[in-house]
Protein backbone atom coordinates (compact mmCIF):
# COMPACT_ATOMS: atom_id res chain seq x y z
CA UNK A 1 0.00 0.00 0.00
CA UNK A 2 1.83 3.28 -0.78
CA UNK A 3 1.99 5.78 2.08
CA UNK A 4 2.71 9.76 2.37
CA UNK A 5 5.72 10.29 4.55
CA UNK A 6 4.96 13.48 6.21
CA UNK A 7 8.02 15.57 8.25
CA UNK A 8 7.21 18.27 10.69
CA UNK A 9 10.45 20.20 11.09
CA UNK A 10 9.05 22.52 13.20
CA UNK A 11 8.51 19.60 15.67
CA UNK A 12 11.15 17.50 14.47
CA UNK A 13 9.29 14.71 14.31
CA UNK A 14 7.96 12.17 11.12
CA UNK A 15 4.94 10.11 10.43
CA UNK A 16 3.29 7.87 7.82
CA UNK A 17 -0.35 8.38 6.59
CA UNK A 18 -2.70 6.91 4.19
CA UNK A 19 -3.26 8.27 1.26
CA UNK A 20 -6.49 10.10 0.81
CA UNK A 21 -8.36 8.86 -1.43
CA UNK A 22 -8.58 12.37 -3.68
CA UNK A 23 -4.82 11.15 -4.41
CA UNK A 24 -4.98 8.19 -4.91
CA UNK A 25 -5.11 8.58 -8.77
CA UNK A 26 -2.43 11.33 -8.88
CA UNK A 27 1.52 11.15 -9.43
CA UNK A 28 3.86 13.83 -10.06
CA UNK A 29 3.30 16.62 -10.97
CA UNK A 30 -0.65 16.43 -10.63
CA UNK A 31 0.22 15.06 -6.99
CA UNK A 32 2.74 18.20 -6.08
CA UNK A 33 0.89 20.98 -7.37
CA UNK A 34 -2.76 19.40 -5.87
CA UNK A 35 -0.52 18.88 -2.06
CA UNK A 36 0.93 22.33 -2.48
CA UNK A 37 -2.88 24.07 -4.03
CA UNK A 38 -4.82 22.59 -0.70
CA UNK A 39 -1.92 22.77 2.08
CA UNK A 40 0.28 25.72 1.56
CA UNK A 41 -1.48 29.73 2.07
CA UNK A 42 -1.00 31.50 -1.74
CA UNK A 43 0.25 34.51 -0.05
CA UNK A 44 3.13 32.81 2.28
CA UNK A 45 6.49 33.74 2.33
CA UNK A 46 8.08 30.92 -0.04
CA UNK A 47 11.11 30.69 2.63
CA UNK A 48 8.87 31.04 5.93
CA UNK A 49 7.06 28.46 8.23
CA UNK A 50 3.97 28.35 5.72
CA UNK A 51 5.74 26.83 2.62
CA UNK A 52 5.97 23.28 1.99
CA UNK A 53 8.29 20.94 0.14
CA UNK A 54 6.42 17.94 -1.54
CA UNK A 55 8.17 15.06 -3.98
CA UNK A 56 6.22 12.67 -5.97
CA UNK A 57 7.08 9.88 -8.34
CA UNK A 58 4.92 9.76 -11.54
CA UNK A 59 2.43 7.70 -11.63
CA UNK A 60 4.85 4.77 -13.86
CA UNK A 61 8.21 5.57 -11.61
CA UNK A 62 9.46 2.05 -10.41
CA UNK A 63 8.08 -0.04 -13.43
CA UNK A 64 9.91 -1.26 -16.28
CA UNK A 65 7.93 1.44 -18.60
CA UNK A 66 10.79 3.16 -20.26
CA UNK A 67 12.07 6.58 -19.58
CA UNK A 68 9.61 6.34 -16.14
CA UNK A 69 11.90 7.92 -13.44
CA UNK A 70 11.43 11.43 -13.21
CA UNK A 71 10.71 12.54 -9.44
CA UNK A 72 8.43 15.81 -9.46
CA UNK A 73 9.58 18.40 -6.69
CA UNK A 74 7.02 21.22 -5.64
CA UNK A 75 6.55 24.36 -3.40
CA UNK A 76 5.50 27.80 -3.84
CA UNK A 77 8.65 29.33 -5.42
CA UNK A 78 11.07 31.47 -4.28
CA UNK A 79 12.03 32.68 -7.47
CA UNK A 80 8.95 33.29 -9.19
CA UNK A 81 6.46 33.50 -5.94
CA UNK A 82 4.26 31.56 -7.97
CA UNK A 83 3.35 27.68 -7.71
CA UNK A 84 5.95 25.47 -8.56
CA UNK A 85 7.39 21.92 -10.08
CA UNK A 86 10.43 20.83 -11.14
CA UNK A 87 11.29 17.27 -11.95
CA UNK A 88 14.32 15.43 -12.29
CA UNK A 89 16.12 12.54 -13.05
CA UNK A 90 18.59 10.20 -10.89
CA UNK A 91 17.67 7.59 -8.93
CA UNK A 92 15.59 9.05 -6.56
CA UNK A 93 11.80 8.40 -8.09
CA UNK A 94 12.30 4.79 -8.66
CA UNK A 95 13.62 4.16 -5.22
CA UNK A 96 10.30 6.28 -3.50
CA UNK A 97 7.88 4.39 -5.93
CA UNK A 98 9.54 0.56 -4.70
CA UNK A 99 9.37 1.70 -1.25
CA UNK A 100 6.02 3.06 -1.18
CA UNK A 101 6.47 6.66 -1.08
CA UNK A 102 3.45 8.23 -2.95
CA UNK A 103 4.58 11.73 -1.77
CA UNK A 104 7.24 12.96 0.58
CA UNK A 105 5.94 16.09 2.32
CA UNK A 106 8.19 18.30 4.63
CA UNK A 107 6.31 21.24 6.46
CA UNK A 108 7.85 23.75 9.26
CA UNK A 109 11.39 25.28 9.94
CA UNK A 110 13.38 24.37 12.58
CA UNK A 111 13.83 26.72 15.74
CA UNK A 112 17.31 25.95 16.58
CA UNK A 113 20.08 27.19 13.83
CA UNK A 114 21.40 23.22 12.97
CA UNK A 115 21.30 21.38 10.14
CA UNK A 116 19.65 17.88 9.73
CA UNK A 117 19.37 15.26 7.16
CA UNK A 118 16.21 13.03 6.39
CA UNK A 119 16.97 9.16 6.12
CA UNK A 120 14.09 6.91 4.39
CA UNK A 121 13.16 3.47 4.57
CA UNK A 122 10.50 1.50 3.44
CA UNK A 123 9.18 2.29 7.49
CA UNK A 124 9.27 5.51 7.42
CA UNK A 125 11.60 9.51 7.70
CA UNK A 126 13.99 9.96 10.56
CA UNK A 127 15.52 13.21 11.04
CA UNK A 128 19.44 12.95 11.73
CA UNK A 129 21.39 15.23 12.72
CA UNK A 130 24.25 16.91 9.71
CA UNK A 131 26.24 19.92 10.82
CA UNK A 132 29.26 17.86 9.89
CA UNK A 133 27.90 17.92 5.84
CA UNK A 134 27.19 22.16 6.22
CA UNK A 135 29.00 24.40 3.65
CA UNK A 136 29.65 21.16 1.65
CA UNK A 137 29.42 20.37 -2.00
CA UNK A 138 27.27 18.51 -3.81
CA UNK A 139 29.73 15.73 -4.71
CA UNK A 140 31.28 15.77 -1.74
CA UNK A 141 27.91 15.34 0.14
CA UNK A 142 26.95 12.30 -2.32
CA UNK A 143 30.48 10.85 -1.52
CA UNK A 144 30.27 11.47 2.27
CA UNK A 145 26.88 9.67 2.41
CA UNK A 146 28.07 6.56 0.13
CA UNK A 147 30.77 6.13 2.53
CA UNK A 148 28.92 6.05 5.59
CA UNK A 149 25.43 4.15 4.18
CA UNK A 150 26.87 2.24 0.68
CA UNK A 151 26.92 2.64 -2.37
CA UNK A 152 23.51 2.07 -3.27
CA UNK A 153 21.92 5.28 -1.27
CA UNK A 154 19.96 7.24 -2.78
CA UNK A 155 20.30 10.98 -2.08
CA UNK A 156 18.73 14.01 -2.68
CA UNK A 157 21.07 17.28 -1.68
CA UNK A 158 21.31 20.95 -1.29
CA UNK A 159 24.95 23.34 -2.13
CA UNK A 160 26.07 26.21 -0.57
CA UNK A 161 23.78 28.03 -2.81
CA UNK A 162 20.51 26.40 -1.21
CA UNK A 163 21.86 27.00 2.03
CA UNK A 164 22.13 30.72 2.19
CA UNK A 165 18.85 30.28 0.36
CA UNK A 166 19.84 32.07 -2.87
CA UNK A 167 16.75 32.17 -5.46
CA UNK A 168 18.66 30.49 -8.06
CA UNK A 169 19.01 27.00 -5.62
CA UNK A 170 18.47 23.76 -7.29
CA UNK A 171 18.25 20.89 -5.46
CA UNK A 172 20.13 17.93 -6.52
CA UNK A 173 19.41 14.05 -6.75
CA UNK A 174 22.52 10.92 -7.62
CA UNK A 175 22.25 9.53 -10.93
CA UNK A 176 23.51 5.76 -11.00
CA UNK A 177 27.48 6.59 -11.77
CA UNK A 178 27.05 9.11 -8.32
CA UNK A 179 26.44 12.09 -10.10
CA UNK A 180 24.12 14.37 -10.33
CA UNK A 181 21.04 15.39 -11.96
CA UNK A 182 18.69 17.81 -10.80
CA UNK A 183 15.30 19.72 -9.81
CA UNK A 184 16.79 22.75 -11.90
CA UNK A 185 14.15 25.78 -12.03
CA UNK A 186 12.63 28.28 -9.34
CA UNK A 187 14.69 28.08 -6.60
CA UNK A 188 13.49 25.20 -4.88
CA UNK A 189 16.90 24.36 -3.11
CA UNK A 190 16.46 27.33 -1.15
CA UNK A 191 13.18 26.10 0.10
CA UNK A 192 14.87 22.65 1.27
CA UNK A 193 17.56 25.09 2.75
CA UNK A 194 15.08 27.06 4.67
CA UNK A 195 13.90 23.96 6.33
CA UNK A 196 17.14 23.30 7.23
CA UNK A 197 17.65 19.97 5.23
CA UNK A 198 21.20 19.67 3.74
CA UNK A 199 20.36 16.39 2.37
CA UNK A 200 17.98 13.27 1.99
CA UNK A 201 19.09 9.63 2.07
CA UNK A 202 17.12 7.14 0.57
CA UNK A 203 17.76 3.23 1.62
CA UNK A 204 15.23 0.95 -0.58
CA UNK A 205 16.57 -2.30 0.70
CA UNK A 206 13.55 -4.90 1.28
CA UNK A 207 11.46 -2.34 -0.78
CA UNK A 208 8.40 -4.33 -1.63
CA UNK A 209 8.72 -2.49 -5.45
CA UNK A 210 5.38 -1.67 -7.32
CA UNK A 211 2.91 -4.06 -7.89
CA UNK A 212 0.97 -4.21 -11.50
CA UNK A 213 -2.59 -5.22 -11.92
CA UNK A 214 -2.15 -6.58 -14.99
CA UNK A 215 1.26 -7.49 -15.98
CA UNK A 216 0.84 -8.88 -19.16
CA UNK A 217 -1.11 -5.95 -20.91
CA UNK A 218 1.41 -4.13 -19.21
CA UNK A 219 4.17 -5.68 -21.28
CA UNK A 220 2.98 -5.69 -24.38
CA UNK A 221 2.00 -1.63 -23.64
CA UNK A 222 5.59 -1.08 -22.66
CA UNK A 223 7.05 -3.38 -25.80
CA UNK A 224 4.71 -0.92 -27.92
CA UNK A 225 5.63 1.72 -25.99
CA UNK A 226 9.85 1.57 -25.76
CA UNK A 227 9.58 0.69 -29.87
CA UNK A 228 8.22 4.23 -30.30
CA UNK A 229 10.94 5.63 -28.79
CA UNK A 230 13.48 4.16 -30.47
CA UNK A 231 12.12 4.34 -33.77
CA UNK A 232 11.25 8.08 -34.08
CA UNK A 233 14.51 9.95 -36.00
CA UNK A 234 14.37 12.72 -32.70
CA UNK A 235 14.53 10.30 -29.75
CA UNK A 236 15.54 7.43 -31.27
CA UNK A 237 18.82 8.93 -33.30
CA UNK A 238 18.94 12.69 -32.76
CA UNK A 239 19.30 12.36 -29.37
CA UNK A 240 21.44 9.69 -28.38
CA UNK A 241 24.38 10.76 -30.97
CA UNK A 242 24.40 14.46 -30.42
CA UNK A 243 22.56 15.11 -26.77
CA UNK A 244 20.17 17.69 -26.59
CA UNK A 245 23.07 19.95 -27.44
CA UNK A 246 22.07 18.86 -31.39
CA UNK A 247 20.30 21.95 -30.82
CA UNK A 248 22.72 24.51 -30.91
CA UNK A 249 23.16 24.69 -35.05
CA UNK A 250 19.35 24.13 -35.69
CA UNK A 251 18.45 26.98 -33.33
CA UNK A 252 21.52 29.02 -35.20
CA UNK A 253 20.25 28.44 -38.86
CA UNK A 254 16.54 29.15 -38.02
CA UNK A 255 17.97 32.75 -36.15
CA UNK A 256 16.37 31.60 -32.64
CA UNK A 257 19.28 31.37 -30.59
CA UNK A 258 19.24 34.13 -28.55
CA UNK A 259 22.82 35.52 -28.44
CA UNK A 260 24.58 38.32 -26.19
CA UNK A 261 21.61 38.64 -23.99
CA UNK A 262 19.24 37.92 -25.96
CA UNK A 263 20.42 40.98 -28.84
CA UNK A 264 21.31 38.44 -31.96
CA UNK A 265 19.39 35.39 -32.77
CA UNK A 266 22.61 33.79 -34.17
CA UNK A 267 26.10 32.95 -32.56
CA UNK A 268 29.23 33.21 -34.60
CA UNK A 269 30.73 30.71 -32.16
CA UNK A 270 28.33 27.97 -32.74
CA UNK A 271 30.45 25.67 -34.51
CA UNK A 272 32.72 25.54 -31.41
CA UNK A 273 29.78 24.72 -28.60
CA UNK A 274 27.63 22.36 -31.17
CA UNK A 275 26.59 18.82 -30.28
CA UNK A 276 28.44 17.83 -33.11
CA UNK A 277 31.59 19.29 -31.78
CA UNK A 278 30.55 18.21 -28.39
CA UNK A 279 30.13 14.71 -29.32
CA UNK A 280 33.41 14.64 -31.23
CA UNK A 281 35.31 15.87 -28.65
CA UNK A 282 33.62 13.10 -26.10
CA UNK A 283 34.81 10.57 -28.45
CA UNK A 284 38.08 11.24 -28.63
CA UNK A 285 39.33 12.40 -25.14
CA UNK A 286 37.59 8.71 -24.10
CA UNK A 287 33.73 9.95 -22.60
CA UNK A 288 30.47 8.54 -23.33
CA UNK A 289 28.77 10.31 -25.73
CA UNK A 290 25.14 8.41 -24.66
CA UNK A 291 24.70 7.62 -21.14
CA UNK A 292 21.13 7.82 -18.78
CA UNK A 293 20.27 9.75 -16.17
CA UNK A 294 18.38 6.65 -14.66
CA UNK A 295 18.08 3.09 -15.33
CA UNK A 296 15.29 2.59 -17.80
CA UNK A 297 15.91 4.92 -19.99
CA UNK A 298 16.37 4.07 -23.76
CA UNK A 299 16.89 7.26 -25.41
CA UNK A 300 20.01 8.51 -23.61
CA UNK A 301 20.37 11.52 -24.21
CA UNK A 302 22.96 12.96 -21.51
CA UNK A 303 26.80 12.09 -21.72
CA UNK A 304 30.10 12.30 -20.16
CA UNK A 305 32.29 14.59 -20.62
CA UNK A 306 35.74 14.67 -19.90
CA UNK A 307 39.18 17.21 -19.98
CA UNK A 308 42.02 16.84 -21.86
CA UNK A 309 43.68 14.92 -19.47
CA UNK A 310 40.39 12.40 -19.31
CA UNK A 311 39.20 13.51 -15.95
CA UNK A 312 35.33 13.61 -15.11
CA UNK A 313 33.84 17.04 -15.60
CA UNK A 314 30.29 16.89 -16.45
CA UNK A 315 27.70 14.80 -17.33
CA UNK A 316 24.00 15.85 -18.35
CA UNK A 317 25.52 18.42 -20.54
CA UNK A 318 22.46 20.28 -21.54
CA UNK A 319 21.80 22.60 -24.67
CA UNK A 320 20.35 24.69 -22.66
CA UNK A 321 23.48 25.30 -20.68
CA UNK A 322 25.64 25.22 -23.21
CA UNK A 323 23.28 27.47 -25.30
CA UNK A 324 23.08 30.04 -22.29
CA UNK A 325 26.74 30.48 -21.23
CA UNK A 326 27.73 29.85 -24.96
CA UNK A 327 25.80 31.77 -26.98
CA UNK A 328 23.95 33.94 -24.23
CA UNK A 329 27.04 35.18 -22.84
CA UNK A 330 29.33 35.10 -25.97
CA UNK A 331 31.77 32.09 -24.59
CA UNK A 332 32.73 29.49 -27.47
CA UNK A 333 34.60 27.73 -25.27
CA UNK A 334 33.26 24.06 -24.64
CA UNK A 335 35.74 23.29 -21.94
CA UNK A 336 34.99 26.69 -19.69
CA UNK A 337 31.18 25.52 -20.25
CA UNK A 338 32.06 22.37 -18.81
CA UNK A 339 33.90 23.58 -15.82
CA UNK A 340 30.97 26.08 -15.19
CA UNK A 341 28.93 23.68 -15.40
CA UNK A 342 30.06 21.09 -13.10
CA UNK A 343 30.69 24.39 -10.25
CA UNK A 344 26.99 24.63 -10.88
CA UNK A 345 26.36 20.84 -9.99
CA UNK A 346 28.48 21.29 -7.06
CA UNK A 347 27.12 24.74 -5.48
CA UNK A 348 23.61 23.80 -6.41
CA UNK A 349 22.12 26.41 -8.75
CA UNK A 350 19.73 26.18 -11.60
CA UNK A 351 21.87 26.32 -14.77
CA UNK A 352 19.42 28.14 -17.11
CA UNK A 353 19.29 30.68 -13.98
CA UNK A 354 22.76 31.30 -14.22
CA UNK A 355 23.51 31.55 -17.97
CA UNK A 356 21.13 33.97 -18.05
CA UNK A 357 22.34 36.14 -14.91
CA UNK A 358 25.44 35.80 -16.38
CA UNK A 359 24.05 37.60 -19.78
CA UNK A 360 22.56 40.45 -17.48
CA UNK A 361 25.82 40.69 -15.36
CA UNK A 362 27.54 41.20 -19.08
CA UNK A 363 25.25 43.70 -19.94
CA UNK A 364 25.92 45.53 -16.69
CA UNK A 365 29.57 45.27 -17.44
CA UNK A 366 30.43 42.95 -13.80
CA UNK A 367 32.97 41.14 -16.74
CA UNK A 368 32.57 41.28 -20.70
CA UNK A 369 30.90 39.16 -22.76
CA UNK A 370 32.92 35.98 -23.82
CA UNK A 371 35.16 35.83 -20.43
CA UNK A 372 34.65 31.98 -19.52
CA UNK A 373 37.14 32.55 -16.89
CA UNK A 374 35.65 35.39 -15.49
CA UNK A 375 31.75 33.34 -15.00
CA UNK A 376 33.90 30.31 -13.60
CA UNK A 377 35.51 32.62 -10.99
CA UNK A 378 32.66 34.03 -10.46
CA UNK A 379 30.32 31.05 -9.53
CA UNK A 380 33.32 30.50 -6.76
CA UNK A 381 31.83 33.70 -5.37
CA UNK A 382 28.16 32.21 -5.32
CA UNK A 383 29.88 29.38 -3.85
CA UNK A 384 31.49 31.41 -1.19
CA UNK A 385 28.41 33.77 -0.27
CA UNK A 386 30.43 36.92 -0.93
CA UNK A 387 28.68 39.94 -1.23
CA UNK A 388 28.77 39.78 -4.87
CA UNK A 389 27.94 36.40 -5.30
CA UNK A 390 24.65 37.12 -2.86
CA UNK A 391 23.56 39.53 -5.76
CA UNK A 392 24.25 37.10 -8.43
CA UNK A 393 22.74 34.06 -6.56
CA UNK A 394 19.68 35.95 -6.43
CA UNK A 395 19.52 35.16 -9.97
CA UNK A 396 18.39 37.02 -13.41
CA UNK A 397 15.59 39.67 -12.19
CA UNK A 398 18.22 40.75 -9.14
CA UNK A 399 20.98 41.11 -11.29
CA UNK A 400 19.04 43.17 -13.22
CA UNK A 401 17.49 45.51 -10.61
CA UNK A 402 20.77 45.49 -8.51
CA UNK A 403 22.47 46.82 -11.76
CA UNK A 404 19.65 49.12 -13.18
CA UNK A 405 19.63 47.04 -16.77
CA UNK A 406 16.60 46.96 -18.74
CA UNK A 407 17.29 44.67 -20.96
CA UNK A 408 16.14 41.73 -18.30
CA UNK A 409 14.73 38.88 -19.94
CA UNK A 410 12.15 37.11 -17.21
CA UNK A 411 8.56 35.85 -17.02
CA UNK A 412 7.58 36.23 -13.53
CA UNK A 413 10.86 36.65 -12.40
CA UNK A 414 12.06 33.61 -13.90
CA UNK A 415 14.87 33.51 -16.62
CA UNK A 416 13.94 33.49 -20.22
CA UNK A 417 15.84 29.58 -21.74
CA UNK A 418 17.44 28.69 -24.97
CA UNK A 419 14.84 29.70 -28.09
CA UNK A 420 14.04 33.69 -28.89
CA UNK A 421 10.19 34.66 -28.58
CA UNK A 422 10.36 37.24 -31.17
CA UNK A 423 11.75 34.21 -34.18
CA UNK A 424 9.77 31.55 -32.12
CA UNK A 425 6.43 32.51 -31.65
CA UNK A 426 4.99 29.72 -29.90
CA UNK A 427 7.61 28.96 -27.29
CA UNK A 428 6.90 32.58 -26.26
CA UNK A 429 3.23 32.13 -26.03
CA UNK A 430 4.75 29.14 -23.64
CA UNK A 431 6.92 31.81 -21.75
CA UNK A 432 3.94 34.29 -21.03
CA UNK A 433 1.02 31.98 -20.00
CA UNK A 434 3.03 28.60 -18.38
CA UNK A 435 1.92 28.61 -14.48
CA UNK A 436 5.66 28.42 -13.68
CA UNK A 437 7.11 31.69 -15.29
CA UNK A 438 9.29 31.73 -18.32
CA UNK A 439 9.78 27.63 -18.91
CA UNK A 440 10.44 26.21 -22.09
CA UNK A 441 9.42 22.44 -20.73
CA UNK A 442 5.95 23.83 -20.37
CA UNK A 443 4.91 23.43 -23.79
CA UNK A 444 7.77 22.71 -25.83
CA UNK A 445 6.60 24.04 -29.14
CA UNK A 446 9.81 23.70 -30.54
CA UNK A 447 9.03 20.68 -31.65
CA UNK A 448 6.41 21.68 -34.09
CA UNK A 449 8.09 25.33 -34.62
CA UNK A 450 10.98 23.96 -35.44
CA UNK A 451 11.72 20.09 -35.50
CA UNK A 452 8.94 19.58 -37.70
CA UNK A 453 7.30 16.87 -34.81
CA UNK A 454 3.43 17.09 -34.81
CA UNK A 455 3.32 18.95 -37.91
CA UNK A 456 4.39 22.52 -38.48
CA UNK A 457 3.41 25.66 -37.41
CA UNK A 458 5.31 28.67 -39.03
CA UNK A 459 7.78 30.06 -36.04
CA UNK A 460 7.52 33.69 -37.25
CA UNK A 461 3.84 33.83 -37.96
CA UNK A 462 1.09 34.12 -35.10
CA UNK A 463 -1.31 32.47 -36.80
CA UNK A 464 -2.08 28.60 -34.52
CA UNK A 465 0.73 29.67 -31.78
CA UNK A 466 -1.84 29.63 -28.78
CA UNK A 467 -3.55 26.62 -29.95
CA UNK A 468 0.23 24.85 -30.37
CA UNK A 469 1.15 25.79 -26.92
CA UNK A 470 -2.49 24.83 -25.23
CA UNK A 471 -2.41 21.64 -26.92
CA UNK A 472 1.52 20.95 -25.50
CA UNK A 473 1.12 22.67 -22.21
CA UNK A 474 -2.20 20.57 -21.28
CA UNK A 475 -0.38 17.22 -22.57
CA UNK A 476 2.42 18.04 -20.66
CA UNK A 477 1.01 18.60 -17.63
CA UNK A 478 -0.52 15.08 -17.83
CA UNK A 479 3.03 13.49 -19.03
CA UNK A 480 4.82 15.41 -15.99
CA UNK A 481 2.46 13.31 -13.71
CA UNK A 482 3.51 9.84 -15.23
CA UNK A 483 7.38 10.03 -14.65
CA UNK A 484 8.02 10.33 -18.13
CA UNK A 485 10.79 11.83 -19.36
CA UNK A 486 9.72 15.18 -21.60
CA UNK A 487 10.88 13.63 -24.80
CA UNK A 488 8.90 10.90 -25.24
CA UNK A 489 6.72 13.43 -26.22
CA UNK A 490 8.59 13.44 -29.76
CA UNK A 491 6.68 9.89 -30.85
CA UNK A 492 3.82 10.27 -28.92
CA UNK A 493 3.10 13.41 -31.34
CA UNK A 494 4.26 11.76 -34.24
CA UNK A 495 4.12 7.76 -33.95
CA UNK A 496 -0.12 6.82 -33.25
CA UNK A 497 0.82 4.07 -31.34
CA UNK A 498 2.71 5.78 -28.67
CA UNK A 499 0.45 7.31 -26.53
CA UNK A 500 -2.33 4.87 -26.52
CA UNK A 501 0.71 2.38 -25.12
CA UNK A 502 1.53 4.94 -22.25
CA UNK A 503 -2.55 5.27 -21.72
CA UNK A 504 -2.54 1.36 -21.36
CA UNK A 505 0.33 0.86 -19.33
CA UNK A 506 -0.90 2.98 -16.77
CA UNK A 507 -4.39 1.06 -17.14
CA UNK A 508 -2.36 -2.11 -16.85
CA UNK A 509 -0.14 -0.75 -13.70
CA UNK A 510 -3.22 0.35 -11.78
CA UNK A 511 -6.43 -1.70 -12.94
CA UNK A 512 -7.94 1.37 -14.42
CA UNK A 513 -9.56 2.28 -17.73
CA UNK A 514 -8.61 5.72 -18.70
CA UNK A 515 -9.12 6.93 -21.80
CA UNK A 516 -7.21 9.78 -24.10
CA UNK A 517 -9.61 12.62 -23.27
CA UNK A 518 -9.19 11.55 -19.36
CA UNK A 519 -5.81 12.47 -19.60
CA UNK A 520 -6.21 15.80 -21.24
CA UNK A 521 -8.80 16.31 -18.86
CA UNK A 522 -6.32 15.23 -16.13
CA UNK A 523 -3.60 18.07 -18.43
CA UNK A 524 -5.98 21.01 -18.40
CA UNK A 525 -7.26 20.10 -14.42
CA UNK A 526 -3.73 20.95 -13.65
CA UNK A 527 -3.23 23.91 -15.33
CA UNK A 528 -6.21 25.14 -13.49
CA UNK A 529 -5.34 24.09 -10.08
CA UNK A 530 -1.87 25.85 -10.25
CA UNK A 531 -3.21 29.01 -12.42
CA UNK A 532 -5.43 29.56 -8.98
CA UNK A 533 -3.40 29.41 -6.89
CA UNK A 534 -1.20 31.94 -8.34
CA UNK A 535 -4.34 34.01 -8.88
CA UNK A 536 -4.79 33.46 -4.66
CA UNK A 537 -1.17 34.31 -4.48
CA UNK A 538 -1.52 37.67 -6.35
CA UNK A 539 -0.70 37.20 -9.99
CA UNK A 540 -3.28 38.57 -12.96
CA UNK A 541 -2.70 38.21 -16.73
CA UNK A 542 -0.72 40.99 -16.47
CA UNK A 543 2.29 38.99 -14.95
CA UNK A 544 1.58 36.99 -18.53
CA UNK A 545 3.94 39.28 -19.97
CA UNK A 546 7.37 39.32 -21.78
CA UNK A 547 9.67 41.98 -20.84
CA UNK A 548 8.70 45.13 -22.64
CA UNK A 549 11.95 44.99 -25.22
CA UNK A 550 10.88 41.95 -26.91
CA UNK A 551 8.33 44.60 -28.57
CA UNK A 552 10.59 47.39 -29.65
CA UNK A 553 14.34 45.07 -30.31
CA UNK A 554 13.94 43.58 -33.60
CA UNK A 555 16.22 40.42 -33.22
CA UNK A 556 18.75 39.95 -36.52
CA UNK A 557 18.56 37.61 -38.58
CA UNK A 558 14.81 38.23 -38.99
CA UNK A 559 14.55 41.34 -37.91
CA UNK A 560 11.43 40.04 -35.56
CA UNK A 561 9.47 41.84 -32.96
CA UNK A 562 7.29 39.89 -30.65
CA UNK A 563 3.52 41.53 -31.75
CA UNK A 564 1.00 39.47 -29.92
CA UNK A 565 -1.65 41.77 -28.30
CA UNK A 566 -2.70 41.04 -24.74
CA UNK A 567 -5.93 39.73 -25.84
CA UNK A 568 -4.20 37.17 -27.99
CA UNK A 569 -2.05 36.01 -24.85
CA UNK A 570 -5.07 35.81 -22.81
CA UNK A 571 -6.90 33.66 -24.99
CA UNK A 572 -4.70 30.86 -23.98
CA UNK A 573 -6.84 30.18 -21.15
CA UNK A 574 -10.11 29.73 -22.99
CA UNK A 575 -10.37 26.28 -22.24
S1 LIG B 1 16.38 10.94 -22.46
FE1 LIG B 1 17.82 12.21 -21.33
S2 LIG B 1 16.58 13.40 -19.83
FE2 LIG B 1 15.30 11.72 -20.65
S3 LIG B 1 15.54 10.10 -19.12
FE3 LIG B 1 17.08 9.73 -20.72
S4 LIG B 1 18.97 10.77 -20.09
FE4 LIG B 1 17.26 11.51 -18.80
Amino acid sequence: MDKIFRVDMSKLTTSIEDVPAKWAGLGGRALTSTIVAEEVVPTCHPLGPNNKLVFAPGLLSGTAAANSGRMSCGAKSPLTGTIKESNAGGTSAQQFARMGIKALIIEGLPKDDKWYGLHLTKDGATIVAADDLAGKGNFAVIEALEAKLGKKTGVVTIGPAGEMKMAMANISVKDPDSKIRSHGRGGLGAVMGSKKIKYISIDSEGAPGVTVADPEKFKQAARTFAKALLDHPVSGEGLPTYGTNVLVNILHEAGGLPTRNFTLGQFDGHDKICGETMHDTIVKRGGKPKHGCHAGCIIQCSQVYLNEQGKYVTSGFEYETIWGMGANCCIDNLDDIAEADNIMDDIGVDSIESAVMFGVAMEAGILPFGDGKGVIRLLGEIGKGTALGRILGGGTGHVGKAYGVTRVPVVKNQGIPAYDPRSVKGIGITYATSTMGADHTAGYTIATNILNVGGYVDPLKKDGQVELSRNLQIATAAVDSTGMCIFVAFPALDIPECLPALIDMINARFGINLTGDDVTNLGKSILKIERQFNIEAGFTNKDDRLPEFFNFEPVPPHNVVWDFSDEEIDAFWNF
